[in-house]
């Protein structure tokens, strides 16, 4: 059976995992332009997804459809493609590939305009390697027990936090001479995700650290929570990684705003994160959503307000509010900005100390 990959830049991540996961069960996903073969595989996250739905509906093959898009909403995808995975894909989509090849029928996990079984499993991420000859980054962790209501991780990977080996993991980043990793929350690897286990950090980063080589931790795309930022943890980053820049989230300057999302965190754990990366000379680099549905004018002013302060020590970046699917929040309105905010805001961009954008989110600016 002749099997492609409709490469995608945007989730080039996705290929070189799923490259892998194929190939092991001898299967190659050549990547091509446009669907071509037996069979074409795509993965659409919710902003490109509208880009690729027609060439997928007039394709002149067999089609299969994953990704955080199509893993949010199905049902619907099965009126696109032949075939739907839903969630996690290094086992399902092999296994889908088989039953076609060989006439089997379909794995849990796989959606038709026919019908939908759940999958059964989670990926244990030591069964499948983060990449072969296509690279990807290395990723490290998988899952989050945060539900956070605009966010599709916890809702496509599960609340579980499941973590690679540290000898896959060192084994993979000599490949690399800037080894970079993924997962929703570096500080918590080894852990179930809310207490946290420096010990397996400390361990993980020790085997990381050869000569030669670079590791960032805690900085794109391997991100940490604010309240996650403690002295211990900056003794880690700053004796074993390359980084002088840690990356996390804040989102709203408003405790109500945060509570209402269910982040976990407050205002004052992230002025705390700030203050703690100043004293160990990092560069915070902290992320804010703009627009979140529900606030008032206190909150955005409130948020404007911690905006200017982080950026007069830091960097931020600004993220408009998107109502994605599959999420609590899917289907909400992003708020508008209150005219001194958005002119607060432009002149912090202008200055270059903010990037980001809060105009159309298919835009962004750097
Ligand atoms: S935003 Fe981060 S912490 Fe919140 S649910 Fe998503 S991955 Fe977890």
């Amino acid at each position: 059976m002749d099997v492609h990959w409709r490469y995608i830049s945007a989730s080039r991540n996705s290929y070189a995992a799923l490259y892998a996961a194929c190939e092991q069960e001898g299967y190659i996903l050549d990547p091509v332009k446009s669907p071509i073969g037996d069979v074409t595989c795509y993965s659409l996250n919710s902003l490109n997804a509208l880009q690729y739905l027609q060439e997928i509906r007039d394709a002149p093959c067999t089609t299969i459809l994953g990704g955080p898009h199509a893993s949010a909403c199905p049902g619907e995808m099965a009126n696109v493609a032949d075939y739907v995975v839903v969630g996690e894909g290094e086992h399902i989509l092999p296994s889908l590939l088989r039953a076609l090849d060989e006439n089997l029928s379909l794995p849990p996990g796989v959606a038709t305009r026919i019908g939908y079984t759940p999958p059964d499993t989670c990926v244990r991420l030591d069964a499948y390697p983060c990449f072969s000859k296509m690279k990807g980054y290395i990723e490290i962790s998988r899952g989050c027990p945060f539900g956070c209501t605009y966010c599709q991780t916890p809702r496509m990977c599960g609340t579980r936090m499941r973590h690679r080996g540290i000898e896959a993991i060192t084994r993979f980043a000599r490949r690399f001479r800037d080894a970079r990793f993924v997962t929703p929350n570096a500080l918590a690897y080894g852990s179930d995700g809310i207490n946290p286990r420096l010990e397996k950090v400390r361990a993980l980063l020790s085997s990381l650290h050869h000569e030669g080589q670079c590791v960032y931790f805690g900085t794109f795309p391997s991100e940490v929570r604010p309240e996650w930022v403690t002295q211990e943890a900056l003794d880690l980053i700053t004796t074993y990684c390359d980084n002088t820049r840690l990356h996390f989230g804040a989102q709203s300057g408003s405790n109500r705003i945060l509570a209402s999302l269910r982040r976990g965190h407050t205002v004052e754990h992230v002025i705390h994160a700030v203050e703690l990366c100043r004293e160990y000379g990092m560069t915070p680099v902290v992320d804010f959503i703009v627009g979140i549905p529900g606030e008032n004018d206190e909150d955005q002013r409130m948020t404007a307000r911690l905006v200017e302060w982080i950026s007069s020590c830091g960097m931020v970046h600004l993220h408009r509010f998107i109502p994605l699917p599959g999420t609590p929040l899917e289907g909400s309105f992003p708020r508008t900005l209150l005219p001194d905010v958005e002119r607060l805001l432009g002149s912090l961009a202008l200055s270059g100390r903010v990037t980001g954008s809060w105009g159309d989110p298919t835009r962004r600016f750097f």
